[in-house]
């Protein structure tokens, strides 16, 4: 019955991408090329990347492309900064019709020179598009002209848009700050009780809120990938003990090369919802084996927990019931989201992410109830189909997903870069749960 129903409405090609919890017993086909005229909602490589480097404050990031690409600027993210405003802009080569034709390379040069005399820096990002990919500029050869000529460093971020997905932009990124970070010929000593934490952006100031706690608990933390980095603090990366790693999707493989190369030991956390927060700071404490610090953890948590709890469970009450679909960028945010919609009584009936792994979607697959749809890389027929099927009165989505929601007069909450207030932390559970309420309870749904 749910075959023939898929068969209807959704193409043959999709059909692995898509399941329903308790009907199918295959695997998800994930990781994979979208399927050409689907429409993915997934972004480029070139976005993948962005979304990974924008927010290092202090350097220039240059999008060597027509001026389209360079539309990703601060504005549409929001990943906050302790100092520089540099990132703030997004600097573009403006490619046209004659560069096309004979080459961007000279032009990219210009725009180098131009930007350091205006914008003194230590790091420059340049960052492909498409274009750049189809006509072979050498972003390789003009970086290391251009490095040597200023003294500084300029990357190049290999993320030509229609090479591959928005996970080979993740990975093009972390490549850029692997170039960035390697250490000198002096070996950085390695400081006790201190961790990088990957996969954090600092939007609306979450790495604050989660430096904060660790700080409580006597754990230094000695830079976040990337939010309210700069370039000084990346140098000093390979000082950390551990790799701490929110956002898995966009920064595992960072972690695994920086095992690799200078042996920091990585966990993946989260620090959405109660449970996961605590679950998380547990298991960075018992990595430490320090006593004192377990004892500053459980005061912590038992502080913090005692603030919100009351909050979220005054939430619960009038949220008892309700249905969310949730469609994100990683597997490491769906997952979280499950149970942080579970602590305030409300069952995801949908579930789907841009860049998911195959582990993450088992452990989705073991967190939902039967019937739940999961599906990868889906394009808006397929989320709108869904959504009404599974009769969900919530979605949860980031900019390209709100359209869909109010269209079927469904709300909507934002949990990607553009929102303004900060989800991450016990601070965090309770922001989720207000805005859920708060647009799940508005008079405004009646009307539909
Ligand atoms: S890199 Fe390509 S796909 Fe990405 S925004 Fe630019 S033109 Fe569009």
């Amino acid at each position: 019955m749910q075959k023939s129903v898929l068969q209807d409405t959704v193409f043959h090609e999709r059909e692995d991408s898509i399941i329903t919890k308790g009907k199918q017993k295959k695997q998800l086909t994930c990781d994979t090329a979208s399927v050409a005229g689907c429409v993915s909602q997934r972004a480029c490589v070139y976005c993948g990347a962005r979304v990974v480097l924008n927010p290092v404050t202090d350097a220039i990031h240059l999008v060597h492309g027509p001026i389209g690409c360079a539309s990703y600027t601060w504005d549409i993210r929001g990943s906050l900064s302790s100092g520089s405003e540099l990132y703030r802009n997004s600097f573009s080569t403006d490619l046209k019709e004659k560069d096309v034709i004979f080459g961007g390379e000279k032009k990219l040069a210009r725009a180098i020179d131009e930007l350091v005399a205006e914008y003194p820096t230590k790091v420059v990002f340049v960052y492909a598009t498409c274009i750049v990919g189809v006509i072979g500029d050498d972003l390789e050869a003009v970086c290391k002209a251009a490095s040597a000529k200023h003294q500084i460093e300029v990357i190049p971020v290999q993320s030509s848009g229609f090479a591959g997905n928005k996970a080979a932009g993740y990975r093009a990124a972390c490549d850029a700050l692997l170039r960035l970070i390697k250490p000198s010929q002096k070996k950085n000593k390695p400081k006790a009780s201190t961790v990088n934490y990957l996969g954090d952006f600092n939007l609306a100031g979450e790495v604050w809120i989660i430096k904060d706690y660790l700080k409580q608990i006597g754990i230094e933390l000695n830079v976040a990938f990337t939010g309210d980095s700069h370039y000084e603090a990346l140098k000093n990366a390979t000082t950390a003990s551990l790799n701490i790693i929110q956002c898995a999707g966009s920064m595992i493989y960072l972690a695994q090369r920086m095992e690799e190369l200078y042996a920091i030991p990585y966990m993946n956390i989260s620090f959405l919802g109660l449970e996961d927060t605590a679950a998380s700071l547990r298991r960075i404490v018992d990595s430490f084996g320090d006593p004192e610090m377990k004892l500053c953890l459980e005061e912590l948590l038992v502080r913090e927990t005692s603030k919100v709890k009351p909050t979220l469970d005054w939430y619960r009450e009038r949220l008892q019931g309700k249905k969310a679909a949730i469609y994100v960028g990683g597997g490491f945010k769906a997952i979280s989201l499950i149970k942080q919609f579970r602590e305030i009584g409300i069952d995801v009936v949908m579930i789907g992410t841009q860049t998911g792994r195959q582990e993450e979607y088992q452990t989705i697959n073991e967190l939902v109830d039967e019937g739940t749809v999961i599906l990868d890389d889906a394009n808006p027929s397929e989320l709108e189909k869904f959504m009404v099927e599974k009769g969900a009165h919530l979605l949860v989505g980031g900019v390209k997903e709100r359209p869909l929601a109010y269209k079927l007069g469904i709300a909507f909450i934002d949990h990607n870069h553009d929102r303004k207030h900060p989800l991450s932390g016990f601070v965090g559970a309770v922001n989720l749960a207000k805005e859920v309420a708060t647009t799940l309870c508005s008079p405004v749904w009646q009307y539909v």
